[in-house]
């Protein structure tokens, strides 16, 4: 059966493996002259530096993935599992004793309750402030998840977020190398090779090719693998109702602040530190890739993320006021000053979809033609482990159809 996929995104590119391996005829159209999407890589002198997504969480599936297509885990240190929260000063564990006990109580007691204690319509904060408590929220909860989705929790919809996570199966295999893995040379070579792997199968990558729905073929079975946007537009050209609000939906600008630092400058512990909204720090949270993958970096480089729901004019900031926030954070996290070898400010607009109670009314009242199927960051989970289990199931899918 042929398929037509929209855009060569991660998505798009997973989505096409998946079908090539139930024996599919993929053809992909991206409007750009590269595949990766939002994915791309930096090479530097001192390793490399990515626009988005840096690292995954690997599962069994994604093991054999990078097997066949002949890709290598960089080498995990023994700070890579090391993640850290900051509260007064950078902890393992932001709680005491009986907030953490309140939280246990808390999380126990989801998983006697219908539907996680989860409602239509119900924010991440109403949610977690109930479950968790006030301090399981504010320094758990919402801190993860805004070091992930980079959204208002306030905003943010507990059924679209937390669902998933809830409703996903402990998978019967685990992989050799466990929780977070990055390829060797970053995410870009996850990209060329998936690509090149796919055209070496036979899939077509359309490149420079902008598709419209008049482009379609009547009946034909089409994956779009966009963002929200140019997917609602899409849907929108189609006559499909849930279009239009698809297309305005919230999406959130990010950008990475990249420290590189002499070598021997000790930085903190652990592959990362996630920073609470109230705290007060200008970014997200800070990523030390030579602490989790030391083969990949020659120097101790650190990623500053900054951008999202909270601060939405940041990225109207120029490169040096932005490493200024990232150094003022740096200061305050370390202890003193320290100047960098080399920096370089990687900016991503308008790349993440915010969370909303909007969009999860629109997920839930969408109605699509059966020859139609969305995959993205904005359907369920905006990680790449998320996506990929969305692809993976796309050919029983369409077989159903
Ligand atoms: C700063 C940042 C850090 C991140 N860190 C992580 C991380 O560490 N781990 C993780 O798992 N995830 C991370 N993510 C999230 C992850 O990178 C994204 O969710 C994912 O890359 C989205 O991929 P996609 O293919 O769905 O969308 P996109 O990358 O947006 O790809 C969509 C493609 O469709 C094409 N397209 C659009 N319209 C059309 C059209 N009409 N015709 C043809 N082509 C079209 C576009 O050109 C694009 O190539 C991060 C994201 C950001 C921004």
């Amino acid at each position: 059966m042929k398929i037509t996929i929209v855009g060569a995104g991660i998505s798009g590119l997973l989505s096409a493996y998946y079908l090539l391996q139930n024996d599919f005829d993929v053809e992909i159209f991206e409007k750009s002259d590269r595949p990766g999407g939002l994915i791309q890589t930096l090479d530097t002198p001192y390793g490399p530096m990515d626009y988005a997504a840096s690292s995954l969480i690997n599962s069994k599936d994604l093991q054999d993935l990078f097997e066949q297509i002949g890709l290598e885990y960089a080498h995990k240190g023994p700070l890579a599992g090391v993640k850290n929260f900051y509260r007064n000063g950078m902890r393992r564990w932001p709680l005491g004793f009986v907030e953490s006990a309140r939280l246990i109580i808390g999380a126990v007691g989801i998983f006697l309750k219908k539907n996680k204690g989860l409602k239509e319509g119900q924010t991440v904060r109403e949610w977690g402030e109930k479950v968790l408590g006030k301090a399981g929220y504010t320094y758990v909860l919402e801190t993860f998840l805004q070091g992930v989705y980079a959204g208002n929790c306030s905003d943010m919809s507990a059924p679209l977020v937390l669902g998933p996570m809830f409703e996903r199966k402990k998978p019967k295999q685990k992989p050799q190398v466990r929780g977070s893995v990055m390829p060797v040379g970053g995410m870009g070579k996850l990209i060329q090779k998936l690509a090149h792997y796919l055209e070496e199968k036979g899939v077509r990558i359309n490149y420079n090719r902008q598709v419209a729905a008049r482009d379609f073929v009547a009946g034909e079975q089409v994956v779009i693998a966009t963002s929200a946007g140019a997917a609602g537009k899409l849907l929108t050209q189609m006559g499909i109702p849930a279009g239009p609000a698809l297309s305005e939906i919230d999406m959130l600008d990010l950008a990475g602040v990249h420290l590189v630092f002499g070598d021997g400058e000790t930085l903190f512990e652990g592959f990362g530190c996630l920073f609470p909204v109230s705290e007060g720090f200008n970014s997200l949270g800070v990523l030390a890739g030579k602490n989790a993958f030391p083969n990949e970096y020659s120097y101790p480089v650190e990623r500053w993320i900054m951008g999202g729901s909270h601060s939405p004019h940041m990225l109207q900031l120029s490169d040096d006021e932005l490493i200024e926030l990232a150094l003022a954070d740096r200061e305050k996290l370390v202890g003193r000053a320290q100047h960098p070898i080399k920096k370089y400010v990687l900016r991503r607009q308008k790349s993440l979809p915010h969370y909303t109670l909007e969009l999860e009314k629109i997920l839930n009242d969408m109605v699509l033609p059966p020859n139609l199927h969305l995959i993205g960051n904005y359907m369920g989970g905006i990680g790449l482990s998320a996506i990929n289990r969305a692809c993976q199931l796309l050919p029983d899918e369409i077989l159903k159809n």
